[in-house]
């Protein structure tokens, strides 16, 4: 099955970017064509009939396949950056990371509250980043927001932070 065969290509960076990290790297998984095909038909089926009006992309990695897959369904592409990369007006929201505080920001005009929302990142670890993205998403009103990742990493139950969000759904499991 090429799901098993993807989830074998993903690549363990020990020590990646801290001490005791093992990282999951996806740009062993990017560089192959079949396999990108593959991710984004298995997306677009997943939400063709969702009704989905635009995917919000979280930086860097959820910026690779968040916009195959929008161009696929014929959606809207926006990106949820860190802070003070966005040119125009943004609302932020600040997370707790292991060292520190994170901030992500998205655009003032990104989304309005009839949107269909597909928050999109790479991996889905203790789902800090995912959450800040959900409520910053929320603050425009949105009613439906589903979330997808490439790879969750169970043991670290990122999902139970994301309750609130319609479907919570990743394509690999570690
Ligand atoms: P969380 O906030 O859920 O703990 O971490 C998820 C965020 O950090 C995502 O934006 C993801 O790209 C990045 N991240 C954390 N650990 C890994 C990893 O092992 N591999 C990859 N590719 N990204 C990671």
């Amino acid at each position: 099955m090429s799901l098993e065969k993807i989830k074998a290509g993903i690549r363990d960076v020990p020590d990646f970017p801290h001490p005791g990290i093992m990282f999951k790297d996806l740009t062993t998984v990017f560089k192959n064509g079949n396999d990108l095909q593959e991710i984004a038909s298995m997306l677009y089926d997943k939400y063709k009939e969702t009704g989905l009006t635009k995917i919000v992309g979280i930086e860097s990695r959820g910026f690779i396949t968040g916009p195959i897959l929008a161009e696929k369904l014929g959606v809207g592409f926006v990106p949820v950056r860190k802070k003070g990369k966005l040119p125009a007006d943004t609302i932020e929201e600040s997370y707790s990371k292991e060292y520190g505080v994170d901030i992500i920001q998205i655009h003032k005009d990104a989304l309005n509250a009839d949107d269909v929302v597909l928050l999109h990142d790479d991996l889905l670890a203790t789902g800090g980043t995912m959450k800040a993205a959900y409520n910053l998403v929320k603050k425009f009103g949105v009613k439906t927001v589903y979330v997808n990742c490439l790879v969750e990493l169970d043991f670290l139950k990122g999902r139970d932070t994301l309750e609130e969000a319609n479907e919570v759904y990743s394509l690999i499991h570690f």
